[in-house]
């Protein structure tokens, strides 16, 4: 069927092209390109792709889940809301990571983790234009994230091979379109040097091992760039956070001042997951 999905592959490779040579398309120009890729693909929802405007219909939104308070300072991560906690979790105190925060828009559940998928996997990549927005509000949104300056959204790298065989970096089109949105420039300052085995399956430490020294500050980004800047580093899903604290890592190294990490969406432990719960319910009551 013609509008079976979102974005069929064909369309879907040449747009990698346009998407990955462009500079940035002036206004008209990317209004027509995406008033034809509305009339052939007319919009859809992410979550359950029934036809609309909106990027999650009125059935999908109310299941699209926040992070609720108490989380903590650094990570991120939902706190027990019945037990004293303090501001920073006992990981972070344990083991501070290279970032000064990680924030995520929504967990990764429901809608969400559909949309992601789809946007990574089927290809949908013009969801990055569509999701962008769920950034750009968490950094406007977040009290941490509202009062910095960022001076560059870096996307987090994928392995030039995983890079092809998939047709595109998602994180890139995430800066991409985050940086069209609110004007901060996005600079592919990482690269991954090494491919690491999948993350999925492994525990904190091992994703941890599995990353450290696969990522390394690109060799066409100029030293002076990097130094004294604050950098957003930008990813779809934070899981354990071991490659966001590797990328922080490489990026302090290279002098840069402060790292902040924002994701579409955390993936919670079954912990975290009750705690999230326990939180709601004590907003409701
Ligand atoms: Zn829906
Ligand atoms: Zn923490």
């Amino acid at each position: 069927m013609f509008f079976a999905s979102r974005k069929p592959p064909a369309a879907a490779s040449a747009k990698t092209l346009l998407l990955s040579r462009r500079k940035a398309p002036d206004g008209v120009v990317r209004r027509i390109r995406q008033s034809l890729v509305d009339a052939f693909f007319p919009p859809r929802c992410a979550g359950c792709e029934r036809f609309g405007e909106e990027l999650f219909c009125y059935a999908c939104a109310p299941k699209l889940q926040k992070i609720p308070a108490p989380f903590c300072a650094c990570c991120g991560a939902p706190f027990d809301p019945l037990a004293f906690s303090a501001e920073i979790c006992a990981v972070c105190r344990l083991r501070p990571p290279h970032y000064v925060a990680a924030r995520s828009a929504f967990v990764f559940e429901g809608p969400m983790r559909t949309a992601i998928h789809d946007f990574k996997y089927r290809r949908f990549f013009d969801d990055a234009r569509r999701l962008a927005p769920l950034l750009a509000r968490e950094i406007r949104g977040d009290p941490t994230f509202q009062k910095q300056r960022f001076d560059f959204l870096v996307p987090v790298p994928l392995h030039r091979q995983r890079e092809r065989a998939r047709g595109f970096n998602q994180s890139v089109l995430l800066a991409r379109a985050l940086s069209e949105q609110c004007e901060i420039p996005a600079l592919e300052a990482l690269i991954r040097t090494q491919k690491t085995a999948p993350q999925v399956g492994l525990n904190a430490q091992q994703r941890r091992q599995n990353v450290r020294g696969a990522i390394t500050v690109s060799p066409q980004t100029a030293p002076e760039t990097l130094r004294g800047a604050r950098v957003l580093l930008v990813d779809d899903v934070f899981t354990t956070g071991a490659t966001m604290d590797e990328c922080a890592k490489i990026l302090r190294r290279a002098q840069v001042a402060e790292v902040f990490a924002l994701t579409l969406a955390r993936q919670l432990a079954p912990d975290e997951k009750g705690f999230a719960q326990m939180a709601l319910h004590e907003a409701w009551i």
